[in-house]
């Protein structure tokens, strides 16, 4: 797990940071708002751990600028004892968790894993595409927000390629995982199903989302996945 660390004790700074190292996690860290935020909205980290008051930028203050700017990166605020209403804020603003000083580093790595397997599930539960939407809890998919009638095969198929957007798949990987065991290799079933899909998820004239790799198979467009 890559971390950036905000906060402007030194003693908390050292034994976060011991602790941090000793999970193996990477660890970069800033002693003040300025520098803080710099570092938070230029760079990529799991998760950003910020202290609340500190020299230059307070923590609250970059937290609003990130999510204004659209960054997601998980936040986990160090909060004071008597920052109750900074702490309500923070999360108003969007941090996924809090920790109260004093605190021991074990808790707020805890806290750290517990917030990654939130934002993983959330990742792998929605695959998002501009504005195609494929929910594998429910197994909805959305187009502009309507609901895309998709039969259980057409459904699996969209969701396999989804996953691996950018990956390019034979149309034996796709018989195999989809229909589950051996067709005729020579059957246009994996064709025919794409090309319903296709229709079905059409977003405009321009080129499909699910492209042909001649002579090989299919793969989604990688580009236009965010997960
Ligand atoms: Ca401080």
């Amino acid at each position: 797990m890559k971390i950036l660390l905000v906060e402007d004790e030194k003693k908390i700074v050292d034994f976060v940071c011991a602790g941090f190292r000793e999970q193996g996690f990477t660890v970069e860290c800033c002693t003040n708002g300025n520098d803080g935020f710099q570092k938070a909205s230029s760079r990529n980290y799991d998760v950003i751990v910020l202290d609340i008051m500190l020299p230059g930028r307070d923590g609250l203050s970059i937290l609003k600028g990130l999510r204004k700017m659209g960054n997601a990166t998980p936040v986990v605020l160090l909060t004071a004892r008597n920052e109750l209403d900074d702490r309500i804020e923070g999360l108003n603003l969007g941090a996924d968790d809090y920790i109260a000083k004093p605190f021991f580093v074990e808790e707020l790595i805890a806290r750290l894993h517990a917030v990654q397997r939130r934002m993983s599930g959330e990742r792998h539960n929605v695959l998002m595409v501009g504005d195609l939407c494929l929910d594998r809890m429910s197994r909805e998919v959305r187009l502009h927000q309507q609901t895309v009638e998709l039969t259980g095969r057409e459904f699996n198929l969209l969701e396999y390629l989804m996953r691996s957007a950018g990956h390019v798949f034979t149309r034996t990987q796709i018989l195999e995982h989809v229909w589950g065991y051996d067709f005729d290799p020579s059957t246009n079933v994996v064709d025919v199903c794409i090309q319903r899909i296709r229709k079905k998820i059409a977003v405009a004239e321009k080129e499909s989302l699910i492209e042909s790799v001649r002579g090989v198979g299919y793969r989604f467009r990688k580009a236009e996945v965010t997960r």
